[in-house]
């Protein structure tokens, strides 16, 4: 039963899955799988998939599963632009350029938001909210439509980091334009992680996988001593395939993509990832972002903010914050295949492709149908001589270089046998014939 737990939840794991993967739907369930094995599972933040692992005195699960509810639900009713009420939809619409009341959860989130900002150089932004709606990526789901230049120029004028202002006693945000909003999506589903994290060791649990929309923190171990193994997805559009997968503890894991989420118009994709000096969706950018940090709220924002920077900026932030950061970018003289880049930390294994991976496969290929090929010539002519004794046609190629004691070519695989071949065939021709009627 173990195994096919594991896998279960590698797919579950799969970092990517939850790039838009908030289609699934399911009530929180809790089994038993073992004794001290504990594994809590449902929806939040719309349809976004969440799932955990404790182990755990059976007897705490009604205490972790309260304890997950509430701070999945606490970051939803805060946090989120689908919900009107929430503290950001309410600070979105508010025209006041005065502080605002918000939760101490919010501060912290827009604080750590800020400093990535500055670190990143404004790559990463929540203030982009009016053009993540613009393009469509926000609660509107209204029919897309590409907008025009003179729109997003507009809306461009409208955004920036520095127009923001939070601070956190008492917890409060300030906007200096009216038209300021914050879109929390590249952030909160890390705090998530985090909050969870938190109510579990405030339960005494050491031992847990908390899983939120494909972000993840892994604390401890499993009680066999083995770490927890995160999957880390390839960035396929359509495709669930692994890339790697990773050991995870005390550390946390996000994975921001552009092949889940995105429009395609004249073949032309439009992700979900804005790049706040143009007010586009990135264009040309990496495939997908894995970030491993110690808390996710980071992880998570580090690789939004990759995804801008493409990624040569991107692990040299990557590097600056102390964070490690995996690259995966389209090789596109290979059309499916990628290229891998990462930071020395971010952990590698058997699978995990280096960034000349390209070429390492395309020599591999060309090696493995060479084979094939030679050994079913090789296959073809063995028949061809056990059978019949028929010889093959044309070139002898490096058989015609082996000679027998008179050299002369061997001439039985031979197409054009020489005279003494001939009589020396004869010869035994006749001799196994009158072997065989003795
Ligand atoms: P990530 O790569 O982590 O984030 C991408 C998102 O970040 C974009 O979609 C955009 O919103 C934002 N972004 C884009 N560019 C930048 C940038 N340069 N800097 C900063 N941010 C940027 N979805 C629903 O359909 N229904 C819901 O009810 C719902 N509720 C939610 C509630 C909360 C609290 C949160 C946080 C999200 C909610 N979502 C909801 C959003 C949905 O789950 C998003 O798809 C998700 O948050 C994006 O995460 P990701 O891991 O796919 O992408």
């Amino acid at each position: 039963m173990q195994p096919a737990f594991i896998h279960k939840c590698l797919m579950i794991l799969a970092v990517s899955i939850a790039l838009s993967d908030c289609g699934a739907s399911g009530s929180l369930v809790a089994q038993h799988f073992q004794p001290t094995r504990l594994e809590f599972e449902g929806t939040t933040m719309g349809t976004c998939t969440w799932s955990v692992v404790v182990y755990a005195n059976p007897e705490q699960s009604l205490d972790i599963q309260a304890a997950i509810e509430r701070s999945l639900k606490d970051v939803d009713d805060r946090m989120s632009t689908y919900k009107p009420d929430s503290e950001v939809s309410r600070f979105n619409t508010s025209s006041s350029i005065e502080w605002f009341d918000v939760s101490a959860d919010t501060a912290r989130v827009v604080q750590r938001a800020q400093e990535i900002s500055l670190e990143s150089g404004g790559a990463f932004d929540i203030t982009v909210a009016p053009l993540v709606n613009l393009w469509k990526f926000g609660p509107d789901k209204s029919e897309f439509v590409v907008p025009d230049n003179a729109t997003v120029d507009a809306l461009r004028k409208t955004i920036g980091f520095r127009k923001l202002s939070v601070r956190d006693n008492p917890p409060a945000l300030k906007k200096s334009i009216p038209e300021l909003q914050i879109d929390l999506s590249a952030i909160a589903q890390g705090y998530a992680v985090d909050r969870v994290a938190i109510a579990l060791k405030s339960l005494d649990i050491d031992n847990f996988l908390v899983e939120v929309s494909g972000e993840v923190y892994a604390s401890g171990k499993k009680p066999d001593n083995e770490s927890w193994k995160v999957g880390i997805e390839k960035p396929v559009v359509g495709v669930r395939e692994l890339y790697s997968v990773i050991e995870l503890s005390e550390k946390s894991l996000a994975t921001s993509g552009d092949y889940r989420n995105f429009y395609e118009v004249a073949g032309k994709r439009y992700a979900h990832t804005i790049d706040p000096q143009t007010g586009m969706p990135v264009e040309g950018g990496p495939s997908s972002v894995s970030v491993i940090a110690v808390d996710c709220m980071t992880a998570d924002a580090v690789a939004t903010a990759v995804m801008v920077l493409g990624k040569n900026g991107g692990l040299e932030l990557g590097r600056e914050l102390g964070v490690e950061v995996l690259v995966l970018s389209p090789d596109y003289s290979n059309p499916g295949m990628f290229l891998a880049a990462q930071t020395d930390g971010f952990p590698t294994n058997k699978s995990t492709a280096r960034f000349d991976d390209a070429i390492d496969n395309s020599f591999w290929r060309t090696l493995v149908v060479a084979s094939i090929f030679f050994a079913v010539a090789i296959i073809a002519m063995s028949v061809g001589v056990l059978l019949g004794r028929q010889r093959l046609r044309g070139s002898c190629g490096g058989l015609a270089t082996l000679d027998d004691p008179d050299a002369d070519p061997s001439c039985s695989l031979c197409s054009a046998p020489g005279k003494k071949c001939r009589e020396l065939k004869k010869a035994i021709t006749n001799n196994q014939h009158d072997t065989t009627t003795e």
